[in-house]
């Protein structure tokens, strides 16, 4: 689904949308971008989420964020910031060009319920401290996970998510074991991939059957995707608009609690590389 974003810039939403509600572990994702430096990005001043992890990837350009925590910078090209909102942040993010570029995923990852209302808690880490696996003419950046025995630097602890950005030249095959009761899913922003010999088309969202081996297969043009695994919750998804909770009482307590200022519980420690 396109979503119109500031004036003329496009987010293609593929999880989350009235066709795909969800997928759990997952509850959104978001692939913004522009090369064009006459459009813009209105961005998103400060607003609250509850009962969820928010996971940004940026490819090109910068975001400026600030949250309830005291966290404050700019998500530069190949950085990756992990938000655990939980019982509540506020927080703004504000995407920018740099060299008419800018471009990214947001990626929202469910809580279990005893996690919902649990402290905040921040990781942000820029290029340079996220692995990048080069073997032949394929490149494998690790956010989050394991690869060829590399560690991506986010640790998500509550639904073991993998993420990989994974670069192929034409025609190369990329190979993956991911744990057999994951969810996992592939979607290709750059050329063109196939899996299975079905073809991915670049904004679409292939969603992985279940097994644990995965073979990709880049297209004549090469191809650029990102694969992200985690373990499904299983538990009632009660969501309105950043507050996503088990049951609608817990929705109503959200919407009092970011009326009456009390949204935001805690404050957490800083982490970052
Ligand atoms: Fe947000």
């Amino acid at each position: 689904m396109e979503i119109s974003e500031g004036a003329g810039v496009t987010v293609h939403r593929t999880i989350g949308t009235p066709a795909r509600r969800n997928l759990d572990p997952f509850l959104m994702l978001d692939h913004f971008g522009s090369d064009n430096p006459n459009e813009y990005i209105a961005g998103f001043p400060a607003h609250p989420h509850r009962g969820f992890i928010t996971l940004t990837y940026m490819l090109d350009g910068h975001m400026r964020h600030e949250d309830s925590m005291g966290n404050r910078g700019d998500l530069g090209p190949g950085g990756v910031q992990w938000m655990k909102a939980a019982s509540g942040v506020i927080h703004s993010e504000m995407p920018r060009q740099s060299e008419g570029l800018m471009r990214g995923f947001q990626l929202w990852i469910n809580l279990p319920a005893s996690e919902k209302l649990s402290d905040p808690a921040y990781q942000e880490f820029s290029a340079g401290a996220v692995p990048r696996v080069a073997a032949d003419s394929t490149v494998v950046r690790v956010l989050c996970g394991e690869y060829a025995g590399q560690r991506g630097p986010i640790e998500d602890p509550h639904t073991d998510v993998s993420y990989l950005d994974v670069e192929l030249a034409a025609g190369d095959s990329f190979r993956h074991q991911l744990p057999a009761e994951h969810t996992a899913f592939i979607t290709v922003f750059e050329g063109e991939a196939s899996v299975a010999e079905t073809p991915l088309q670049r904004h679409q969202l292939a969603v992985l059957a279940p097994g644990e081996g995965l073979s990709v297969t880049a297209g004549r043009d090469g191809a650029r995707f990102i694969l992200v695994a985690g373990s499904p919750i299983g538990e009632p998804i009660v969501q309105y608009g950043p507050f996503v909770m088990n049951t609608p009482e817990e929705i109503e307590q959200a919407m009092r609690d970011y009326r009456d200022n009390e949204l935001v519980q805690k404050k957490a420690a800083f982490r970052t590389r």
